[in-house]
């Protein structure tokens, strides 16, 4: 059975939004979701700028990478969504963008402190930085899963942002949620200000209060 084409729009339609919200630019970033139910994997491909990116460019791969639709090469980042789908089986989708405010952090090397309630819902505390890899080796791969350490965002260092959820909706606000976070880290610091960080258990509580959301027996009622 081909795989569901409306899933391939949701992967096109988030990998250009990337583009409009200014954390891509031309083929920057890869974007990939998965079925639940076969475990196929819908990627963007490697090299085809957003502004050109159309639907049935998306390639569909197995788990072990190799390709099942698409007439293109997947995003030079596959072993990168790859290792996240094997490492942890609630992962249905993952983000990687160039987001340049998470990047910044990145490239001084400091975990980003929880600072927005509306942060708070998509992530797991403050973001970790992943020591620099280079860019589409295993090595990177396996370093983000390691130091994501199961939270839905990690830090590439000199270079971009991951993150993972449940569906592509969910790492998509978690990637706006690094970034606006990193945004206004950075403009209090130009500021001289002292950066208040949101209180752990005050996070942590609206943090399982987002996840509850998830729960099926929550949903539509
Ligand atoms: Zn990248």
């Amino acid at each position: 059975m081909a795989f569901p084409r409306e899933l391939k729009e949701s992967v096109w339609a988030y990998a250009r939004q990337m583009m409009v919200d200014g954390i891509a630019h031309r083929a920057q970033g890869n974007i990939s979701l998965r079925q639940a139910s076969s475990g196929l994997i819908a990627v963007t491909p490697s090299a085809i700028p957003y502004d050109r990116l159309q639907v049935d460019d998306i390639v569909v791969v197995d788990l072990s990478g190799g390709v099942v639709e698409g007439q293109w090469r997947p995003t030079s980042e596959l072993l990168l969504h790859l290792a996240f789908y094997r490492a942890w089986a609630d992962v249905g989708a993952v983000v990687h963008s160039h987001a340049p405010y998470a990047t910044l952090f990145g490239v001084i090397g400091e975990s980003l402190p929880m600072l927005l309630s509306e942060a708070a819902a998509c992530l797991d505390g403050p973001v970790p930085v992943a020591p620099y890899c280079r860019p589409g080796t295993q090595q990177l791969a396996d370093s983000a899963v390691r130091i994501a350490d199961k939270g839905p965002a990690v830090i590439l260092a000199n270079h971009g942002l991951v993150t993972v959820g449940p569906d592509l909706g969910a790492a998509y606000d978690s990637t706006l949620a690094v970034e606006t976070t990193a945004r206004t880290a950075w403009m209090a610091r130009t500021m001289g200000a002292r950066v208040n960080a949101l209180d752990p258990a005050e996070a942590a509580a609206m943090r399982a209060a987002y996840l509850m959301s998830y729960l099926p027996e929550k949903q539509g009622k």
